[in-house]
Formats: structure tokens, sequence, C-alpha cells
């Protein structure tokens, strides 16, 4: 699929993609050079928790993510 980059350097991932892989507004992803140098990849970052790795149910705890059960985990500590 051939996209155009903008004149202020954006471009537009597709829909097919977006949809395709759950790219939604505000979500994050790492942009990597391919080895051989013909262009770029682009890789959804999965928000996960900072201590487990739990994908559902995130909070941030004090700027961490954290996911419901390790939150509790961690208030039970601090108390
Ligand atoms: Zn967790």
């Amino acid at each position: 699929m051939i996209v155009k980059i903008d004149s202020m350097g954006r471009l537009t991932v597709p829909k097919k993609f977006r949809n395709e892989f759950n790219l939604k507004p505000e979500s994050e992803a790492n942009m990597l050079p391919l080895p051989d140098g013909t262009g770029v990849s682009l890789f959804r970052l999965v928000p996960r928790c900072a201590n487990c790795g739990e994908e559902k149910g995130l909070e941030k705890f004090e700027n961490i993510s954290l996911c419901r059960n390790c939150r509790r985990v961690l208030k039970y500590a601090l108390k």
C-alpha cells in the first residue's frame, strides 16, 4: 500500500491497518529502521503492568502502570 508523507512529515496509517492492528487515536507505536536500511517498521506498543506484564485493568500508580492485583498487593504492603 502506498502512502504519502505530508508537508509536516506526517503520514496516515491506512484504516485497514489501523483496524487490523488495533491502532486507535493516542495509541503508542515504536518505529524502527529495517536492518537493511530500506525503510521502517511500525510496532504497536501494548501497555502492560510494570510488575507482572498483565495487559488488563491497568492504572497509574505513582506514574507506573500496574494491574489491579499488583496495585492491591502494593497498597497492602505500604500500609
Ligand atoms: Zn501486575
